[in-house]
């Protein structure tokens, strides 16, 4: 098992441990996860950084006159693609002046989140993530941004527009303050956005409210600039209000997930010999099994998990293709997938072209020895 650049020397690889934002439906754009430029950015120690870093502009922010508040789902302690997308917008509200005078990002995390926020466009954090408010629910979030707006001048609340818990902190927000949320906006201009009504088919142009849910992929990151991410001092102690109560997510079995909505997908092609081993690897991913339409006309999966242009559209997380060459109909089923690996003994594949990291060699001597691996962790930390 070897990662493969053999076939294209002269294009560099694709490093998938690097955030990707995407600049529209099918262009990503990388942002360095590294920290290095942005520490040197704050300690001053920039003239002496490593050689060929690129210089990053350091923007502090010492008393903004208005805030634009961003709060963001946070998925298995880090932010969405979808977040990012919202904290971008909220950065280009700042910087095209919102508001009259200087504007600041503040972004408000109910959850604990990995990510670093610097490079990402804030300039303040305030965590509401002590252990006494962890599984705050919906309506004590809300308070406490209710609170907050009371406090300081918060020209508005954006929360990404999904199934996570953020769009109902939103709408929460807005039935406490009697207001307008708008929802579905797709596009964010001046002093007005746009939003999709109608199940999508009508766009229409409003006055932006107090809160907005936003769709994916309408902010784009594009200043390389880095932030401060300064904790947010204040003294907000909102009444817990526990009419709504957050259970905390269920779990589920990955197989019950559509493929359509799941998160993590372990997709198989006609490249597997050892069929079960693949099976026993989706289970112990704990990943949902999808495949091309060759496996699903062979009968080993069946139709509905078929990935593709007559099949099914995934937008997963991580997008495993086993033993897959990449033929345009499959193409056509990942375009937005955010991380795609391919394990394939074809290192110049389109499959292997498309992925951020490509894994060359036998896909079921792979999958045996990813089992054998995870089956050995799992021993270890038993045995602890
Ligand atoms: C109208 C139309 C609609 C279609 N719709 C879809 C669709 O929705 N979805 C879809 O998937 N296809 C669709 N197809 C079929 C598509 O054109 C391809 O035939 C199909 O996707 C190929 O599936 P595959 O990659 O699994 O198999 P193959 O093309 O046979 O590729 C197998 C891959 O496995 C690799 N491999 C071989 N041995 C090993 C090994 N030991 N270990 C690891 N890798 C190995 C090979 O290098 C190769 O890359 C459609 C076709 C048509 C005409």
């Amino acid at each position: 098992m070897s990662e493969h650049n053999s076939k294209h020397p002269s294009r560099p690889r694709k490093d998938p441990r690097n955030f990707l934002v995407t600049e529209g439906r099918h262009h990503r754009k990388r942002i360095s996860r590294s920290q290095t430029a942005h520490d040197n950015a704050f300690d001053g120690s920039q003239k002496s950084s490593v050689k060929n870093e690129p210089q990053v502009k350091k923007v502090i922010v010492e008393q903004p006159d208005y805030y634009v508040v961003v709060v963001p789902d946070i998925l298995d302690g880090a932010l969405t693609r979808h977040d990012r997308d919202v904290i971008a917008v909220a950065r280009s509200m700042v910087d095209d002046g919102y508001q009259d005078g200087q504007g600041a990002v503040l972004v408000v995390l109910f959850d604990e989140a990995e990510t670093d926020l610097r490079a990402l466009g804030a300039d303040r954090v305030l965590y509401f993530t002590e252990p006494d408010h962890q599984g705050s629910s919906i309506n004590t979030c809300a308070a406490v941004l209710n609170d907050l707006m009371g406090a300081e001048n918060i020209a508005c609340v954006l929360c990404p527009d999904s199934v996570g818990p953020a769009a109902d902190i939103g709408r929460m927000l807005a039935a406490k303050r009697k207001t307008f949320v708008a929802s579905g906006v797709c596009q964010v201009s001046g002093k007005k956005l746009r939003q999709r009504i109608a199940n999508g088919r009508i766009e229409a142009e409003r006055p932006i409210p107090d809160v907005m849910l936003l769709l994916e992929d309408v902010g784009e990151l594009s200043s390389g600039c880095i932030y401060e991410a300064r904790p947010y001092e204040c003294q907000l102690s909102p009444e817990a209000d526990n009419r709504v109560e957050n259970l905390g997510n269920l779990s589920v079995d990955p197989n019950d997930i559509d493929i359509t909505e799941a998160p993590f997908i372990l997709s198989g092609g006609n490249g597997i010999a050892d069929w079960q081993a693949f099976l026993d690897l989706g289970q112990n991913l704990g990943a949902t099994i999808a495949g091309s339409r060759v496996v699903v006309d062979k009968g080993l999966i069946d139709r509905d998990r078929q990935v593709g242009a007559s099949g099914k559209i995934t937008s997963a997380r991580c997008y495993i293709a086993m033993g897959i060459s990449g033929a345009p109909q499959h193409m056509q089923g990942i375009l937005d997938c955010e991380y795609v690996v391919a394990i394939n003994t074809d290192a110049g594949c389109p499959m292997a072209e498309r992925a951020d990291l490509v894994v060359v060699g036998d896909a079921s001597e792979i999958a045996q020895s990813l089992s054998d691996k995870i089956t050995q962790q799992r021993g270890d930390h038993d045995d602890i």
